[in-house]
Parts: structure tokens; sequence; C-alpha cells
């Protein structure tokens, strides 16, 4: 068999944890195609609520969303994931049960705006407070560039430190791959 790869078993865990006519979270829009398949795993009776801080990327995302007619499934923020607690729908606080943040920069984008630790941290403890139990967050997390490998050792030392009665916390990626390959991190809200 071939081990899962990075990206393919992110998507396994997300679908693992999307049915139809749930809520799901794009925190890092970037492309779109996170939120598009989100999307498709919420189907007509779901939702999706995807953010990001660059224009362009909102546009691609709306653009990638309306080619696949799910435009009515998701709705667009150009703002920070930090502020999603200011701005999702008080009713769907308790109902979403997945949410994905591909960390780092816009592929084929601006290199210097990149996600950060401060931010990607408080949008996850947001989530913790908000999520249905047994929701999940799935982090893609690229540490090849400076500001990445800065991100992952915060991360990685706010994951270890998250209470067992409050959450799991499972690391998948490859050990031995060349240049500071991918890897994931998810999160299981217990309480
Ligand atoms: N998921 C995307 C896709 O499917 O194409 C790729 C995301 S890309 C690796 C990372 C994105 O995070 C960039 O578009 C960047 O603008 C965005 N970003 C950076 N800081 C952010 C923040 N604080 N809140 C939301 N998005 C942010």
């Amino acid at each position: 068999m071939k081990l899962d790869r990075i990206l393919p078993y992110a998507r396994i865990l997300l679908e693992k944890a999307l049915s139809p006519g749930d809520y799901a979270i794009d925190a890092t829009a970037g492309n779109g195609h996170d939120t598009l398949f989100l999307t498709r795993l919420v189907g007509n009776e779901g939702h999706v609520f995807a953010f990001d801080v660059q224009e362009e990327a909102i546009q691609q995302t709306k653009k990638r969303l309306v080619e696949n007619n799910a435009e009515h499934r998701a709705t667009l923020f150009l703002q920070s994931h930090d502020q999603l607690i200011n701005v999702l729908p008080e009713d769907c606080k308790g109902k979403i049960t997945a949410a994905v943040f591909n960390l780092g920069y816009l592929p084929g984008g601006d290199k210097s705006i990149v996600t950060e630790a401060v931010s990607t941290i408080s949008a996850i403890e947001q989530l913790l407070d908000i999520m249905a139990v047994e929701g999940i967050i799935v982090l893609v997390v690229y540490h090849g560039h400076p500001e990445g490998a800065i991100e992952k050792d915060a991360l990685m030392s706010y994951v270890t430190s998250l209470p067992q009665d409050k959450a799991h916390v499972l690391h998948y990626g490859f050990m031995n791959q060349r240049n500071a390959p991918p890897f994931i991190i998810a999160i299981e809200k217990r309480s």
C-alpha cells in the first residue's frame, strides 16, 4: 500500500468529519480549492464560511465557486480568521463540525503575506469554543519558509499543551523527507 500523502490525508479527515447539512470553516481560503471541497461535503443544506486577508484570494475563491455552481453554499469574509467569533452568524455556533487551515502564503501570490502564529492560535481557540463536540480542526503546516518555521514552533508548543480532556491532538507527517515537508496537526474537540 501507499501511505496517505499529506493533502489527501487532510481531505480524508475532513470527509470523515463532515456530512450533508453541516457547517464548516475554511480559515485560509487562498485559491479556493479547500472551500470548494468543503461545499461538496456539506451540500445544499449545509454552509461553509471562508476567510482570507487578501482580496485576490477572496476573488479567486469566489470565481472557483461560481464556476462550480457552489457559490450559494459559502460565505466569504475578507477578514483575518481571528475575527471569526465576531462575524459568524449566531445560529452556526455549536454546529460547526470541521475547520481547515492551509497555512503559509498564497500559491502564485504575494509570498510576504503569510499566516502567523498569534492569529492562527487565536482562531483555533475561538473554534474550540464554538465548534460542536467531536468537531475537528485540520491544520496543514508549511514550515519551509522562515515565518513558517516560527509559526510551527509556536503551534507545536500550543497544541501539545492543550488539556487532554479538552482536545485530542494528532500529528501526522513523514519523518525522512528532505526540505521541511508539510505535516498535519488535527485537533478533535472533546468538551
Ligand atoms: N486553502 C487554500 C487553497 O485551497 O487554495 C490555500 C491557502 S494559502 C496556503 C494560505 C492563505 O492564508 C493565503 O491566501 C493568505 O492570504 C491567507 N492568510 C494569511 N493570513 C491570514 C489570516 N490571518 N486569516 C485568514 N487568511 C490568512
